[in-house]
């Protein structure tokens, strides 16, 4: 078994405090490595080198951090076989899952190539005589990531890429379930080109966070996982001036009209409720057919694709649907809500609730579960499952069911299928939820646009990627110059005029 590092100022870094975390490998459920949990005093120091190093790089050229971008491409896709493996081992997705978390994290740091770009200011020449106005967006400073276990690939370059195109210094404190693959990202933007320091990756606990959270020199939080700790870091971080965005839990409806291509519903409800294990903010947990004519045909359709998924270790193959959830708790929690829904009268049309795996008994897999006649009070509707188990609610009407996602208290994401353009136009129009599926079921925006929920899915103002993290990691200064040619015409006057 190995301890696993931090990676502090450009290297590998023993852990200090000799406390240490179980990293599993989730297919088998063997204790493969022990991530160090940092202390106050580690924290505080990969903070204070983060303030050392970060002014020369907010300082420099962004068409220079942009290269340093430009090279983390080329790294990231020569060693995208060995970062899949890391990621799956770890995590337990699939390779194909592993390589789409790696590529959409990827996209990101394309998108930030375009720094230069996106940092220009604002110019008005002869706001006055001799007056002009001009915006600077400069970086915050150091700023800190606090990322959730389920895309250790994605989350953290969502964060890491925009942050230091903009010319912050990052510290970025990944799952303690999959702490790998930032730690090698980290490694490959020093071989990049950046300057040691600028990114620092550090293992820890809730003692490490509040540090983080607490720290004089951080400017800028920025969290994504469940939706109480999200609330818990909006309120702890902002107590101390700090700016923040928190990412929370979800549980995104998709609506099925009776206009629907029936198998192209079903096809799109199999991959977006279990796909990764259901394990993604963006799973679709509901499945909201209107009129019972409807959702007869959609369970009729569904329960054999279901039937057919194939779940196993990612070593298995590449065509394993999908792989183990994180950790034995999660397991436990995920059958245990399982159960509610059955004890809460909800119909378990696909039972898996025995599911084993031959050679794989250890491991902390969970078979594909389809409830039907689930009803709004049910724990298995209410709570975020974030397991492979699809709730069927079923509406009497359109408005019943737009009704149903409007109400429920997470906003993430949403779905409509139906043929009628009307009535998807009215739902995107009228749905208070930050991301919609028109035809498409996990509606995840690309790099150039932006990530974010509303209601309790998102704490702050600022989204993820796309232009809104280049606002949320600069803060603006405008400067109003005034140069002597245009006082010689009689400053005072001409500054009234200005008025
Ligand atoms: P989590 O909330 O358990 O942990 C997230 C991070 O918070 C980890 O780094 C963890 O160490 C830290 N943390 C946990 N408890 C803490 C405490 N008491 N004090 C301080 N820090 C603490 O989330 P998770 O299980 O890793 O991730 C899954 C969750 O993330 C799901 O709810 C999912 O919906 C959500 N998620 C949301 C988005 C989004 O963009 N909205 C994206 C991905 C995941």
């Amino acid at each position: 078994m190995q301890d696993l590092k931090h990676f502090i100022n450009g290297k590998y870094v023993n852990g200090a405090s000799g406390r240490f975390g179980d990293v599993f490998n989730p297919a088998t459920g063997e204790v493969i490595s022990r991530a160090p949990m940092a202390s106050v005093a580690e924290t505080e120091a990969a903070v204070a080198d983060a303030a050392a190093a970060q002014p020369q790089w907010g300082a420099m050229n962004p068409q220079k951090r942009a290269r340093v971008m430009m090279a983390m491409v080329g790294l990231m896709n020569r060693d995208m076989e060995k970062l899949a493996e890391a990621l799956s081992r770890e995590h337990g997705k699939t390779l194909p899952d592993a390589r789409g978390d790696l590529q959409r994290g990827l996209e990101v740091v394309e998108f930030c190539i375009g720094a230069p770009h996106l940092l220009k200011g604002e110019f008005t020449d002869s706001a006055g005589p001799g007056i002009d106005i001009y915006s600077m967006k400069q970086p915050l400073g150091v700023v800190a990531s606090i990322m959730p276990f389920n895309f250790p690939a994605m989350m953290p370059l969502w964060h890491v890429g925009p942050a230091l195109a903009c010319g912050n210094a990052v510290v970025l404190k990944p799952s303690e379930r999959d702490p790998s693959v930032p730690l090698m990202l980290a490694e490959l933007f020093v071989e990049a080109g950046l300057p040691k320091g600028v990114f620092q990756v550090l293992n820890g606990d809730k003692e490490a966070v509040d540090t983080l959270l607490d720290s004089d020199i951080i400017q800028g939080v920025s969290f994504v996982g469940s939706t109480p700790i999200a609330q818990y870091i909006y309120s702890r971080a902002t107590a101390s001036g700090k700016r923040a965005q928190c990412f929370g839990g979800a549980k995104n409806h998709m609506i099925v009209m009776p206009d629907a291509d029936m198998d192209q519903a079903a096809d799109a409800l199999v991959g977006a409720g279990y796909g990764a294990a259901g394990e993604r903010c963006m799973a679709i947990s509901v499945a909201v057919p209107v009129g019972d004519e409807t959702a007869d045909r959609l369970i009729a359709a569904l329960v054999p694709r279901i039937e057919k998924l194939k779940v196993g270790p990612y070593t298995a193959g590449e065509d394993m649907d999908f792989g183990p959830v994180v950790t034995a708790a999660a397991k436990q929690r995920i059958l245990g809500l399982i159960q509610s829904g059955v004890d809460q009268g909800a119909k378990l049309v696909v039972d898996n609730r025995d599911f084993s795996l031959q050679g794989y008994e250890n491991g902390f897999f969970v078979g594909p579960h389809l409830f039907d006649n689930v009803t709004p009070d049910m724990d298995i509707y209410t709570q975020e499952i974030f397991g492979p188990v699809l709730s069927t609610v079923r509406a009497g009407s359109y408005e019943e069911a737009i009704g149903l996602a409007m109400d429920h208290e997470y906003g993430n994401g949403t779905a409509i299928f139906t043929r009628d353009g009307d009535t998807a136009r009215d739902f995107a129009s009228r749905i208070n939820i930050g991301m919609v599926g028109v035809n498409v079921p996990i509606p995840v925006p690309l790099a150039y646009h932006t990530f974010g929920g509303w209601k309790k899915s998102m704490f702050g103002d600022l989204n993820q990627h796309g232009p809104d993290s280049f606002k949320f990691y600069t803060r603006t200064k405008t400067v109003t110059s005034r140069w002597p040619s245009g006082m010689k015409e009689g400053g005072e006057f001409h500054f009234k005029a200005m008025d």
